[in-house]
C-alpha cells in the first residue's frame, strides 16, 4: 500500500544535524497520520508520499522547514518570584505575554541567577538545519475515527484517558511581567 492521504505510517527515523552528528533515534518506531494533519513536518510527508514500507530516504530540512529560526526575542529574564519554589534549569513553562494570551509559547528555563530567571522559548532544535533518515515500516488505511481526530490511534499512536485528554495540559502557565 502505498502512502497516501489518510493512510497511517510507522516509521523508524534517525535525526541528525546537517554535520551529520547524531541527535536522536527512535527507539520505537513513529507513527503518524499522512494528509496534512500536522502529525508531522510537511517535508517529511512530501518525502514520503507515494511510497511504499520498505522505502528509504534522507532528507535535509532547513530551520524555516523544522523548528525555525532561532528568535532573540523570545528569550526573556524574569523575577524569580513569578516561579515555584522547586525549580532547575531545563524545567519548561508555558508563557504568553500579558498583552497577549493567545501568544503563547513554552519557555525552558536556561539559567537562575541572582534572583532572576533566564527564559528561552525558541525549540531546542531552533535554527538548526536538520537531517532524517527514514525507513518506512508499515502502510495502512487510516479508521474514520482517526481521520476525524487527525491522529492516529492504537499501539504508538495516541492513546485516549478519559473525556478531555486532547491537548490536556503539561506545563504549568506564568504570566510574563
Ligand atoms: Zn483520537
Amino acid at each position: 500500500m502505498n502512502i497516501t492521504k489518510d493512510t497511517v505510517v510507522t516509521l523508524r527515523y534517525q535525526l541528525s544535524d546537517a554535520q551529520g552528528n547524531l541527535i536522536e533515534e527512535s527507539s520505537e518506531p513513529m507513527v503518524y497520520l499522512h494528509g496534512g494533519y500536522q502529525n508531522t513536518l510537511p517535508k517529511i510527508e512530501e518525502a514520503l508520499g507515494g511510497k511504499a514500507a520498505g522505502y528509504q530516504v534522507t532528507i535535509q530540512v532547513e530551520p524555516e522547514d523544522a523548528f525555525g529560526e532561532y528568535d532573540s526575542e523570545l528569550v526573556k529574564i524574569e523575577p524569580r518570584n513569578l516561579f515555584p519554589e522547586e525549580l532547575e534549569v531545563g524545567m519548561q513553562f508555558e508563557a504568553a505575554p500579558d498583552d497577549d494570551p493567545a501568544d503563547a509559547h513554552v519557555f525552558t528555563v536556561t539559567d537562575i541567577a541572582d534572583g532572576k530567571v533566564v527564559l528561552d522559548g525558541n525549540h531546542p532544535l531552533a535554527g538548526m538545519a536538520l537531517r532524517f533518515a527514514l525507513n518506512v515500516i508499515e502502510v495502512r488505511k487510516a479508521s474514520d475515527e482517526e481521520i476525524a481526530h487527525g491522529h492516529v490511534h492504537g499501539p504508538h499512536g495516541h492513546h485516549h484517558h478519559g473525556d478531555d485528554d486532547e491537548d490536556s495540559d503539561q506545563f504549568r502557565s506564568i504570566q510574563l511581567q
